[in-house]
């Protein structure tokens, strides 16, 4: 029998009503498959014990705060198992010192490096579902450790791999992985398959159906990962290698962010380490600067530079930047008012013409482009926020997404 790991999210367990529509869905694949459960807390109770930590102090000690942040895992666990149980399943849960699940790195912030299987396989073997706690582990000193919120996704990612499974199922409370934004756009269509490489473009900006993170390693273990809804039951969203993907849309999806400034430094000296001297105290400040764009200088002297960062840095760069005296520049100026949009698909580095289909249908309905990037599988431009709607529209038609 084929190994499956199914992950089931906050909202997937945040009620025992909800318990009990999950433990179907268990069920529905325990007769064809070995079936590994990784669990998230009930949706709400990491919050609460975080508030809970802070309460106390601010400066809450990390292994005390991992030690209780996991007992949320050990809740939707044990009434997941005992629900199963109750139908007449064999289950059990299991936290990860149990198992165990070995981790490296800081509190809050651990890895997964191995899992053990012993047990688990002893306990598979003997018909089993085995219920496990996500988002927890155990250090080589037996400490408890927590591997980042929204960690739980990561757990399964590593259950997948260990244990070869055949499939990682992500249910959550979405039905899969959308063209665009389904918010903002009515007609964004659900994806049926998705490249890790597009997946990781869509999620780092803002389509956070799961964490960038995981789906690196399961990019790395060429794990396929199915996200679906536990509330509805439809087929999701498959991510998978390239060649599993045959796809007749140049075009994949399209992202939008929200949060972007626009930097412009006017009258900057043109000369070699000017670029490099703005943008190493930004680095040194964990200041992500994403978009660049350097005009050439009409005098041969001076420049103009301009970049994105995150709106929430925008004071922090311009402190550091106005304090520095080794960066020269006229003026500083700034808008906040700017979004990124970008198109994303692996079909562009195959199809010529797709930066010219993407600018000629913003200029068709008058939207300016500010700021330009591309990479081999993703074009993006800086517009106005207000138009941002707009350009949604515009750019799902013409790449035909909308059918
Ligand atoms: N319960 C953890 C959190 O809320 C882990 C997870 O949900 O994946 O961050
Ligand atoms: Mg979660």
């Amino acid at each position: 029998m084929k190994t499956i790991v199914l992950k089931f999210g906050g909202t997937s367990v945040g009620s025992i009503q909800r318990i009990k529509e999950v433990s179907k869905i268990i069920k529905s694949y325990s007769k064809k498959y070995n079936v590994i459960v990784l669990s998230s807390a009930m949706s709400g109770t990491t919050n609460k014990l975080i508030n809970m930590s802070q309460e106390i102090s601010k400066k809450f000690p990390d292994q005390e705060y991992d030690t209780l942040v996991s007992a949320g895992e050990q809740i939707s666990c044990s009434l997941l198992a005992g629900q199963l149980s109750s139908e007449g399943i064999k289950s059990r849960s299991w936290m990860a010192w149990q198992i165990p699940i070995l981790t490296e790195g800081k509190h809050k912030y651990s890895r997964i490096k191995y899992i053990n299987k012993t047990k688990i396989l002893k306990f598979l073997k003997s018909g089993g579902v085995p219920i496990i706690a996500g988002f927890q582990g155990v250090d080589k000193n037996l400490n408890i450790t927590t591997i980042g919120r929204g960690g739980s996704d990561s757990s399964a990612i590593m259950f997948a791999k260990f244990f070869k499974a055949y499939r990682c199922v992500i249910y959550t409370d979405v039905e899969g992985v959308y063209t665009t934004d389904p918010n903002k756009l009515l007609s964004a269509k659900k994806i049926k398959n998705i490249s890790y490489e597009e997946m990781l473009e869509m999620a780092s900006m803002g389509s956070k159906v799961m964490q960038p993170d995981s789906i690196q390693d399961a990019r790395l273990n060429r794990i396929n990962i199915e996200v679906k809804s536990s509330f509805v039951n439809k087929p999701g969203t498959l991510i998978t290698k390239r060649k599993n993907i045959i796809n007749n849309k140049i075009i994949t999806g399209i992202s939008t962010t929200d949060n972007d400034a626009k930097v412009s430094l006017l009258g900057v000296k043109d000369k070699p380490g000017i670029a490099a001297s703005i943008f190493k105290p930004l680095s040194q400040n964990s200041i992500n600067v994403d978009m660049v764009v350097q005009n050439i200088s009409a005098n041969g002297k001076e420049t103009d530079l301009t970049f994105t960062i995150k709106s929430y840095d925008l004071n922090k760069t311009k402190k550091i930047i106005n304090k520095n005296k080794n960066i020269i520049f006229k003026k500083m100026v700034f808008d906040k008012n700017v979004s990124k949009v970008s198109i994303i698909g692996v079909g562009m580095i195959t199809t010529p013409g797709v930066t010219f289909r993407m600018f000629q249908a913003l200029a068709r309905k008058n939207i300016n482009i500010q700021v330009i990037s591309t990479s081999e599988i993703k074009i993006s431009v800086l517009i106005k926020r207000t138009n941002v709607t707009k350009a949604i529209k515009c750019l799902h038609r013409e790449f035909k997404l909308d059918i």
